[in-house]
């Protein structure tokens, strides 16, 4: 077919093959055509959003090309007016390409092998580079993975960035803990960005390949510990099929449309985080390593679930410790017309995606949820922290004779009100939402002489790191002394830590110093966690950061 691109009337390009290819049909003039088309690419790639590419590549034309150096030339002067910069290093191996440019956006022309590439690029910038085709129909195609090893290296080549430890400091990595922290690292060889993937190094061993994060005491986030395996766009299809898999097996699982699909470090994925609501993916990305390799995280979401739309609320805290800005906004597809309904245990539950906490909805919560609807049945019910008022349907869905919710959002309270609404079998009469702070309520209703049969306690997280524990420790005693005190005898308290800088064992002994001060004598009747959607890799006990207790007062 031919291919007309408004260039001067003695040139035609035209689509070549299947990979989008150009020939030039005419030589005469061909390398100002090429030039003006491999801008106009740039121009129009949407990967690129604008943004000026770092470096551009040309690949050896295969077949012999009137004007080749021409080309290359007008392609330079182009890259210069970019500000791209010229970096030139040209290699030989089996085709010769012609570096131009340093960093890590390439735009590449030629129809070669993308392995190839790959691999080059690699070599020069010491890490992998994602490498997209310039070609008019595969501007999402994945690069190829790298295949090729280093005997084709010549020994000038610098590798990927080498991570060396501090003697002793690979034994957690030999555990297979996957988070290497800043106090582990004796120093770094060669060049690595936030985001690179190095090689942690034991002696002349790479015992794994991380991503590496300067700004963050967590310097390094494995990625693999398996030294074969290369850190691209297939290794991320991997990861995430395992993980949308490993969900499929469990049979509780299955039949839930509000699921989490990833769940960081325990699915093998550090900072990446994948909720989704029916045909909604909600990801958040709080590392330097996910950020840095989103396209190829979304792209094998797609893939994975053939889900239309993909939302990113990278907008926690926690991204400014690996020195990443908040990022917030569709990452694939469009905005649906009405926020997704998802069904937990029979209750509709509105997830607002955008402006609600974290990816919209506390997924982790389901299994417990259910649980205090068992427990509701004629009970009172005070639910402490009810954001869009999951435990609370639950409870009404049980049977509680009453329930009070609490919380200090008012934007949640709307969404909890408008969930109440839409489960029309659900009898609001018995429904009292509050708009105020949980630890003066708790104090205000005690000396109102308030009573509860179930009272629930499902705080914020109060410490996000150990560092935090002591302050933390404080208002969970506080909320439990004062929930405690509210209960009838024989009243149950469910009550919850999502902090990770919180273990289970101090928080059991918070609670009891709790009940030791509020003057009730109390047992644990149940120890509660996480649905299994949040998995906790036996070799990251951090990831365990939900635990909860059932107590029950005499
Ligand atoms: N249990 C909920 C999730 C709770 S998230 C569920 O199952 O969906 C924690 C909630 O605590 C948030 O909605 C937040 O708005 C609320 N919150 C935080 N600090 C609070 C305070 N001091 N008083 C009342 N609510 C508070």
């Amino acid at each position: 077919m031919q291919r007309q691109f408004g260039l001067p009337k003695n040139v035609a390009i035209r689509q070549a093959d299947d990979h989008g290819g150009i020939e030039i049909a005419e030589a005469h003039g061909a390398a100002a055509a090429i030039a003006m088309e491999v801008r106009m690419r740039v121009s129009a790639c949407p990967w690129l959003c604008g943004k000026t590419p770092d470096a551009i590549i040309v690949g050896k034309p295969m077949g012999k090309v009137f004007g080749h150096q021409e080309i290359e030339r007008a392609i330079e002067r182009y890259a210069v007016e970019l500000g791209a910069g010229i970096g030139e290093r040209l290699i030989d191996f089996k085709m010769r390409q012609r570096m131009i440019g340093r960093e890590q956006h390439i735009q590449c022309r030629q129809p070669c092998r993308g392995d190839t590439q790959a691999f080059f690029l690699e070599q020069i910038f010491g890490r992998r580079i994602h490498v997209q085709h310039c070609c008019m129909k595969s501007w999402t195609e994945e690069s190829p993975s790298t295949t090729i090893r280093p005997r084709f290296l010549s020994p000038s080549f610098p590798m990927s960035a080498r991570l060396l430890l501090k003697p002793g400091k690979e034994r957690s990595l030999f555990r297979r803990h996957p988070w290497l922290f800043a106090g582990s690292v004796a120093s770094l060889e060669g060049r690595a960005r936030p985001g690179d993937t190095v090689d942690i190094m034991d002696g002349e061993k790479v015992l794994a390949k991380a991503a590496w994060s300067p700004s963050s005491q967590i310097r390094a986030r494995v990625w693999t510990f398996d030294a074969d395996e290369t850190v691209d766009n297939a290794f991320f299809k991997r990861r995430v099929a395992a993980a949308v898999v490993r969900r499929q097996a469990l049979p509780e699982l299955q039949k839930q449309n509000g699921l989490r699909l990833i769940h960081a470090e325990s699915d093998g994925l550090p900072g990446v985080i994948a909720d989704q609501y029916g045909d909604l993916i909600v990801i958040q990305l709080t590392s330097a390593g996910a950020d840095k390799w989103r396209s190829a995280i979304v792209d094998a979401l797609v893939k994975a679930t053939g889900c239309a739309r993909i939302y990113e609320r990278s907008d926690s805290e926690v991204r400014k410790l690996e020195g990443l800005e908040p990022t917030t906004g569709w990452a694939y597809g469009e905005a649906p017309s009405n926020d997704p309904i998802i069904e937990e245990h029979g209750v509709k539950m509105a997830v607002d995606y955008a402006g609600g906490h974290k990816t919209g909805f506390y997924l982790d919560q389901r299994d417990n949820r259910r649980f205090a609807r068992e427990l509701a049945a004629g009970r009172r019910v005070l639910n402490c922290f009810c954001y869009t008022g999951g435990f609370s349907l639950q409870a009404l869905a049980g049977d509680a004779r009453e329930v009070v919710s609490i919380d200090s959002s008012g934007p949640a309270l709307a969404t909890a009100q408008r969930n109440l609404e839409l489960n029309s079998g659900l009898d609001a009469s018995k429904c009292e939402w509050r708009e105020a702070d949980v630890f003066q309520s708790l104090r205000d209703m005690h000396k109102q002489g308030e009573k509860f049969d179930l009272v629930i306690l499902d705080p914020p997280k109060f410490a996000p790191s150990a560092a935090h524990a002591d302050r933390a420790a404080r208002a969970y005693k506080d909320i439990n002394l004062h929930g405690l005190k509210l209960l009838n005898p024989g009243g149950l308290l469910m009550t919850y830590s999502c902090s990770g800088g919180i273990g289970l064992e101090l928080f059991q002994s918070i609670v009891a110093g709790a009940a030791r001060d509020a003057g009730v004598t109390a047992r644990i009747v149940k120890r509660l966690q996480g649905a299994a959607d949040h998995p906790v890799d036996l070799a990251f006990p951090e990831g365990e950061y939900l635990k909860g207790l059932l107590v029950q007062a005499d």
